[in-house]
């Protein structure tokens, strides 16, 4: 029999309709000759809250008890989604992420998958059960209970599903997929058919978040391929996999853009060792996530520093760097808010030359300035003007031949 690992997000059982409608789903797809595993997260909001209550109680929760607290969440989102199988006169069960065999590691709210034993799971399913997991949470070989960081539940998905060696693991969400660019800014944005572990990854760091970031890594690392799909509509979604040559023929999968940025430039550095250090120990030490690093080569002995960070962390950053700057001796600090990083991604960039310089061209026409340059293997990401940032995301998704693409094929599926 297939057996197929299905999750279900926040969203998806927000409400007892939405849950009655994950219940149909899961019977229906059972009917259909299936085992069923399916991963729940707390209800849409819940999570938030049950962190903002722990805040009002005590400044600085203990993590142990947060743990404790936050698992609740899909406790109740998996206990409700087995009443409302068990209504529809089929058997359903639901486990914590404890009994459902999830070890992890001691660290409590972001705690690491250590293995899985899913003798439990495996003994019901052989008497039909449909077995609802409660997504985010494990146990610690000391017992206690463990959650594995915000959006957890993709994670517990995919582990289960390489654990049980699922033959589909399906992600339940509230978008129909992957999207080469989001659809609310490039309206003819199609929806891919498949994505490559590392796509996905590199469109994830670049703003477009669809799936944890550490659920894909494990994805990738244990070879598990996975569907992102919704859970309002039947069509078929995006399939996130490992890269096959025929994926490298497309030279750019997606673009993402990254608004509300801040460029931060460091004029006239010394170029000695150790100064960078210095500068971005102090960003660090204040816990301001820096994005994109730059760095000049250097002219006459001295060189340039730029890098972006949130544009909310724009004031910190520069009470930060004031006094750093004199202190190595740099000429000055220019900060620029109102910036956005535009990141065209794809692994065809690896067998494709003259990408960047399509991008140039592509943004130069559209009288679009560039003010900052990265690459990855796989990535060319530009800094510009945020005022730019929709324009330049159509020309450039226009450019790569996004826009006609085939939409990915939806063949014909009956209402779940
Ligand atoms: N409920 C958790 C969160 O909101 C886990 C998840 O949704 O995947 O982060
Ligand atoms: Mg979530």
């Amino acid at each position: 029999m297939r057996l197929i690992v299905q999750k279900y997000g926040g969203t998806s059982v927000g409400s007892p309709e939405r849950i009655r409608a994950v219940a149909r789903r899961l019977v229906k797809t059972q009917r259909e000759g299936c085992s069923l595993v399916a991963v729940i997260s707390a209800m849409a909001g819940v999570t938030d809250d049950l962190i903002k209550l722990a805040h009002e109680i005590s400044p600085e929760p203990t993590r142990r008890e947060l743990d404790i607290l936050l698992a609740t969440g899909e406790h109740a989102a998996s206990a409700l989604t087995a009443m409302a199988v068990n209504a529809l006169g089929a058997k359903a069960i639901s486990l914590t992420g404890a009994e459902a065999g999830i070890l992890t590691d001691p660290v409590h709210t972001k705690a690491r998958i250590a293995n899985i034993s899913p003798k439990q799971i495996q003994e019901l399913l052989a008497e039909d059960y449909i077995v609802i997991v409660a997504g985010f949470q494990g146990q610690s070989a000391e017992g206690e209970t463990t959650t594995l960081g915000r959006g957890g539940s993709d994670l517990t998905a995919i582990a289960l599903a390489g654990a049980l060696n699922a033959d589909a693991c399906q992600i339940f969400t509230d978008v129909e997929g992957v999207f080469t660019c989001d659809p609310r800014v490039v309206s003819d944005a199609k929806k891919m058919s498949e994505v490559a572990y590392d796509e996905l990854l590199e469109m994830a760091s670049a703003g477009a978040k669809v799936m944890q970031s550490r659920a894909v890594e494990f994805a990738k690392k244990f070879g598990v391929e996975f569907e992102v799909r919704s859970s309002l509509r039947t069509t078929i979604g995006t399939i996130a996999k490992e890269a096959t040559p025929s994926m490298e023929d497309v030279v750019i999968r997606g673009i993402s853009l990254d608004r509300h940025q801040a460029k931060l430039t460091i004029a006239g550095v010394r170029d000695e060792p150790g100064v960078a250090g210095r500068i971005f120990s102090n960003i660090a030490a204040a816990h301001i996530i820096v994005d994109m690093i730059v760095q000049n080569a250097s002219i006459g002995g001295t060189t340039d520093i730029s890098f972006t960070i949130h544009e909310d962390e724009l004031e910190d950053a520069r009470k930060i760097l004031m006094p750093v700057v004199s202190e190595v001796g740099a000429k000055r600090l220019n900060t620029a808010s109102g910036v956005a990083k535009l990141s065209v991604v794809g692994i065809g960039m690896r067998s494709h030359s003259g990408v960047a310089a399509r991008l140039f061209k592509c943004l130069g026409k559209g009288g679009i300035n560039i003010q900052l340059v990265s690459t990855s293997e796989i990535k060319i990401a530009v800094v510009i003007n945020e005022d730019d940032a929709e324009r330049a995301a159509q020309l450039t998704h226009e450019e790569f031949g996004l826009t006609t693409l085939k939409p990915a094929p939806s063949p014909a599926q009956p209402p779940g």
